[in-house]
């Protein structure tokens, strides 16, 4: 049995980084950058108007003042207009300022009389303009290469003028079930037999990471057909398999994978839930045994094919957000692993829910959120420890 970071060390030292693409700016969300991107513009690109109102001089403004309007300036092309002292232009949200003006004054505090305004408020030089590059100057990097895709990374690569990005190349994964005991949803159940859950959860969290799922099956503990079923689906670049890694007879993955001769790196890891989880490769394709506990394997997903998933599509940062949070109860680990406990994390706090079973599958469902306590570790409510969120 190896530790956790061991095993996670192992397992991403067996992924490489797929090649990169080019996909339009409007599909590109969530995808992670293939290069460091600069700008070729600064923002604002040149000064501009804050508000609708009146472009002026502002050492010309006292209150009271009386200005006159020697043209307007809509947000469109530059009419090229300049004024002086005791001149104003006719300006509206984010059109170019005229030459010569240093201020804008709002227009509900002018009164229009004519071709004429008068100022009732007080103009301090550089108000309400939004100088050019104030908010990002020419060649500053905008998105670093691994950096997630988000819709304002999006906007922010359009106003560049970009139409296109290059983004890590797309994850293609398989799931399998295996069990006796599983029945498909819909189907009718008989004594003995559960309804097949791991499916969907696995299919959920490789949608989660944006990964494509191109192959759904199940498979019962029969030599014959998971032989079958593994050599379809290990053509794809992943591969997760739920259930059959343990040591009963009935767990028929790990021979079965060796005899189409995939090498076995890893199985067995020092977490709880998760101890049976098993790593390894069938030619291109990474393959994870997760084990058929509900709870288990979900946390090893989380641990082990989450971080490979995005190391795969070029992601920089592999780990699942760390947050600090009060505890709100007593907690020690007296088991012989390193244990995820999971629980809520709520308005800065997080405390334990449901039963810390491996096929507790309620309380996972009312989870948000891991915290990791190493084997012995004993912490105190009203304490602040670092949790993981994961919704
Ligand atoms: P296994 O890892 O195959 O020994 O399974 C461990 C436990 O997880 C058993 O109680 C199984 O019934 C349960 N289990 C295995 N696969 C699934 C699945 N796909 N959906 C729900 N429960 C499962
Ligand atoms: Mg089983």
């Amino acid at each position: 049995m190896i530790s956790e970071e061991e095993a996670r060390k192992k397992v991403l030292a067996n992924i490489w980084v797929r090649p990169s693409r080019s996909v339009l700016l409007s599909q590109s969300l969530s995808c992670f950058a293939a290069e460091d991107y600069f700008s070729s513009l600064p923002l604002p690109n040149f000064d501009n108007s804050a508000m609708d109102g009146y472009a002026v001089v502002a050492s010309s403004c006292g209150l009271g003042k009386r200005l006159r309007v020697i043209g307007e300036q809509p947000a469109a092309l530059d009419r090229q207009l300049r004024i002086s002292a005791g001149e104003a232009v006719r300006i509206f949200t984010g059109a170019p300022m005229p030459a010569g003006a240093d201020a804008v004054v709002m227009q509900e505090d002018v009164t229009r009389e004519g071709s004429q305004i008068v100022v009732n408020v007080e103009v301090v030089r550089g108000e309400f303009v939004r100088r050019r590059g104030c908010d990002l100057a020419e060649g500053q990097k905008i998105v670093a290469k691994g950096e997630r895709i988000h819709p304002a990374t999006i906007a922010l690569l359009a106003s560049q003028g970009f139409t296109q990005v290059s983004v890590g190349g797309e994850v293609d994964a398989a799931v399998i079930s295996t069990g006796d005991e599983l029945v498909r949803a819909g189907e009718e159940i008989k004594p003995g037999q559960i309804y097949e859950s791991n499916s969907v959860l696995l299919q959920a969290l490789l949608q989660r990471c944006n990964a494509a799922v191109k192959s759904v099956r199940h498979c019962k503990d029969n030599a014959k057909s998971l032989r079958k079923t593994l050599e379809e689906a290990i053509k794809y670049s992943v591969l997760i398999i739920s259930g059959g890694v343990s040591v009963g007879e009935h767990d028929l993955v790990q021979p079965t994978l060796r005899s189409l001769g995939a090498k076995i790196d890893i199985w067995r890891v020092a977490i709880k839930p998760g101890k049976p989880f098993l790593f390894g490769r069938a030619g291109d394709c990474a393959v994870f045994g997760l084990p058929g506990n509900p709870v288990s394997a979900f946390v090893t997903f989380l641990c082990f094919v989450r971080p490979a998933i995005l190391k795969m599509m070029g992601a920089t940062n592999l780990d699942l957000p760390k947050v600090p949070a009060k505890l709100l109860v007593d907690l020690r680990n007296e088991s012989d692993r390193p244990h995820y406990v999971r629980g809520r994390f709520e308005n800065g706090t997080f405390a334990p829910v449901g039963r810390q079973e491996s096929h507790a599958l309620f309380g996972l469902s009312q989870s948000n959120a891991l915290l990791r306590l190493e084997v012995g570790e004993a912490r105190t409510g009203g304490e602040s420890v670092d949790v993981q969120t994961f919704d």
